[in-house]
């Protein structure tokens, strides 16, 4: 984005803002960011603070994507000696992950969201190129796929989560593999037979490309579009459903909306795990007629034939059992298959294997974190943050905005030889596009109730929320919590 653009943005935020009667530098502030006009011009070599803490440890950090360059950085900001070492295998592992949705949806290109890693890394901090194998935390140690092994006093585990297109019959070519490397497996495999996936910057291009062909297939005649979000925990819940919002967008400005039938198929029972955006998108899908189907996870889908499978799963009022005085509880489930023009395909989701197999993962794979101060739950010097870290509701940019800062807090007071006091309060935001210039910004924290930081009815799609999505979250994740100061 250049600094016109943002201008331009700025001064349509500006605008919108005014008619609520906040000023932009307010709403900035209710939102707990900096100007983004700042922002912009900072860079890493730029990003000096008043150094907090003459603490001194070695400190690792496994995964250098969002969470760990920013906790990276922040530390740097902090600490007078920093002695800080970032293992990651990917040198792209910044690229800006939410804007996926949006090339999917044909607004970003790929070069609007394609970072290197190089160029965001905090100075005085080394970074290796590998990835991490082996956790040996009685011995602070972590051995590298090269076989390096590593001595750390402190650890940050910041590796994010695994998509797991291969658990889905038809794609187990893909496998295991991540959002922001090479999507060659995922493309080849879908090939041109109408599926795709925003969950990976590559194939969010090719997703841009399969609506524009959903679109030509519309003009000719009755089509059918499935959008999936599976039976696994995912990182940002809100995608599956922004992508159907997008492509409906483009259908009705094609002007064939009519002749598309749009499918969403969610594993839950809900819309949303907080009750007053529920109802907000029921009430948005009805008016888009969207048919919805629950308790419908995809298993299969035959890309040859264009067939999706989809194991659904009920239940059933079984006999009377009369010690509990209630009737027994009978799980049922079939597989249905929907054939399709179209398929948006969100990956089952994990904690990588190297972690999650390990003495600091749990039995779900998540690392088992205090959920407040991200402290590991029996190593005191092991931290966790981001997507891989077992935090309810927390897998968003928007939630390692918070916790990077809590971490920081806790792990320079564990460091000094004091007790973490900071506490994530379980905020997190999900910016639901729900078309083409409206967003729901539905904030909410781990109560599940709605946590708006504007005195605006968070239940409403505005247009002031599309310009902060498309126009001011990018800077203001690119360059102010990457240089660890938003
Ligand atoms: C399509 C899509 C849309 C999204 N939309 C939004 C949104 O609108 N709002 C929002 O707030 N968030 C959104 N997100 C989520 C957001 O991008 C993530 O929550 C955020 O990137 C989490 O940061 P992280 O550092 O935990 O994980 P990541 O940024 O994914 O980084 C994890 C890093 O760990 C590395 N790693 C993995 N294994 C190892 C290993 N063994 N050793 C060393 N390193 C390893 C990986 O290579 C990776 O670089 C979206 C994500 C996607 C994919």
């Amino acid at each position: 984005m250049s600094k016109n653009e943002l201008d331009k943005a700025l001064e349509l935020i500006d605008s919108e803002v005014k008619k609520f009667g906040i000023s932009r530098r307010d709403a900035l502030k209710l939102a707990g960011l900096s100007s983004a006009a700042a922002l912009m011009g900072t860079t890493q070599a730029q990003a000096v603070e008043a150094k907090a803490s003459e603490a001194k440890g070695k400190i690792l950090i496994i995964g250098g994507g969002l969470a760990g360059i920013s906790t990276a950085a922040r530390l740097t900001n902090t600490l007078t000696n920093p002695d800080i070492t970032i293992v990651e295998p990917n040198p792209k592992s910044v690229c800006y992950q939410p804007g996926y949705t949006l090339i999917g949806g044909g607004v970003y290109k790929k070069e609007d969201v394609d970072y290197n890693t190089k160029d965001f890394l905090p100075a005085g901090v080394e970074m290796i190129l590998d990835s991490a194998a082996e956790f040996m935390p009685e011995e602070n140690a972590v051995v590298l796929a090269s076989g390096k092994k590593l001595n750390y006093d402190y650890l940050i585990v910041a590796t994010g989560v695994a998509l797991d297109y291969g658990r889905i019959k038809g794609l187990e070519a893909i496998g295991q593999t991540y959002s922001s490397v090479d999507g060659t497996k995922i493309i080849d495999t879908f090939s041109d037979s109408g599926a795709c996936s925003i969950y990976n910057m590559d194939s969010s291009v090719q997703t841009w490309t399969q609506v524009e062909k959903l679109i030509e297939k519309a003009k000719k005649g009755k089509v059918k579009a499935l959008f999936t979000d599976p039976n696994t925990p995912i990182k940002c819940g809100g995608a599956p459903k922004k992508i159907m919002y997008l492509v409906n967008s483009r259908l009705e400005e094609a002007g064939v909306k009519d002749n598309v039938e749009l499918h969403y198929f969610d594993d839950s029972g809900k819309y949303f795990g907080v009750k007053e955006y529920a109802d907000a998108i029921e009430e948005q899908f009805k008016v888009r007629n969207f048919i919805t189907h629950f308790n419908h996870n995809l298993s299969g889908v035959d890309l040859k034939n264009n067939v999706a499978t989809f194991t659904k799963v009920w239940e059933e009022k079984g006999k009377w059992d009369a010690d509990l005085e209630e009737y027994e509880i009978i799980k049922k489930s079939e597989d249905v298959n929907f054939d399709f023009d179209f398929i948006h395909i969100t990956p089952p989701q994990k904690a990588v294997d190297a972690v999650a197999k390990s003495a600091i993962g749990s039995g779900k794979g998540w690392v088992p974190v205090n959920q407040e101060t991200l402290q590991h739950v029996k190593y005191p010097n092991v931290f966790s943050i981001g997507d891989t870290a077992a935090v309810k509701m927390g897998k968003t940019g928007g939630t390692v905005r918070k916790q990077y800062k809590v971490l920081v807090d806790n792990l320079v007071a564990v460091m000094e030889g004091k007790v973490p006091k900071a506490k994530f309060d379980g905020y997190t935001v999900c910016p639901l596009i729900t078309g083409i210039g409206t967003v729901m910004l539905a904030e909410f924290n781990w109560t599940a109730k709605p946590a708006p930081s504007f005195p605006l009815d968070p239940t409403v799609e505005r247009y002031i929320w599309w310009l902060l999505k498309v126009y001011l979250l990018k800077p203001m994740t690119q360059y102010g919590m990457l240089s660890g100061k938003a």
